[in-house]
């Protein structure tokens, strides 16, 4: 089976294909020719990661239909993945990419124009920032993935055709590890006294939001089989 993933985040990438059995052959947007902007303007994961799989379903279809492209696509799948913090009811949630941008009594500027990298960066400064002298840390992150294939388009565009993945944890006081990416130095997962970036990458990809919804779509993929 071939399946695209809507995303262009190389760490993503890396971390679907480990996680994916062997089976199922995962390419990426560049692989395929994708090379448009998507616009995530829903008000919630669960629309983002829809708008993200079926703009690249369009694009698919659109390439079988007029017979440019000779690959044989079985389906597509995003995600779109939020940091739920309980002292901040849920925030950033949907802002999580960008949350830096979001202007705070503290913040002055709008920073634009960040690698990254960067943008990481700040994104976990204002974690910190919004947390300080907060007592309670306790997060999770949540990943949705929304799966179209191709063999029963219009049912599986459906919404049942999400899955979700969540992991609870705590925000630590300070950013720990090198490894994963975004706000994995700041992540300790339930269980754990490592957060996600010093943890090593095997351990996050048994236990992660995004692997818990990798496996809830490998279950679904067997039972449309
Ligand atoms: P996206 O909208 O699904 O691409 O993800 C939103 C943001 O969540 C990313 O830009 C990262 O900052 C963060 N994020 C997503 N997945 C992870 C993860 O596995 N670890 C840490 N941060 C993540």
């Amino acid at each position: 089976m071939r399946l695209v993933f809507a995303s262009n985040n190389a760490h993503k990438l890396d971390e679907v294909r480990a996680i994916m059995p062997s089976g199922i052959e995962v390419l990426s947007l560049r692989e395929i020719g994708f090379e448009q902007e998507i616009e995530e303007n829903g008000a919630t994961l669960e629309e983002n990661s829809r708008i993200k799989a079926e703009t690249v379903w369009e694009y698919v279809k659109g390439t079988m239909d007029n017979g440019q492209r000779t690959m044989d696509i079985d389906g597509v799948f995003a995600d779109d993945t939020g940091l739920e913090i309980d002292a901040l009811d849920g925030r950033p949630g949907v802002y999580t990419a960008r949350w830096y941008l979001e202007r705070g009594k503290e913040e002055g500027e709008r920073k634009k124009d960040l690698g990254e990298k960067e943008i990481f960066a700040a994104n976990r400064a204002k974690a910190l920032r919004e947390l300080a002298g907060k007592t309670n840390r306790g997060a999770q992150f949540k990943t949705v993935v929304t799966l179209i294939m191709k063999k029963s388009e219009d049912r599986l565009q459906h919404s049942d055709l999400q899955v979700k993945g969540v992991v609870r944890g705590q925000i630590a006081t300070e950013e720990r590890g090198q490894g994963g990416f975004g706000y994995d130095p700041l992540f300790i997962p339930e269980g754990y006294e490592h957060t996600f970036a010093e943890l090593p990458i095997e351990v996050k990809n048994s236990i992660s939001h995004r692997a818990r919804a990798m496996e809830a779509l490998v279950q679904t993929l067997h039972e449309i089989a």
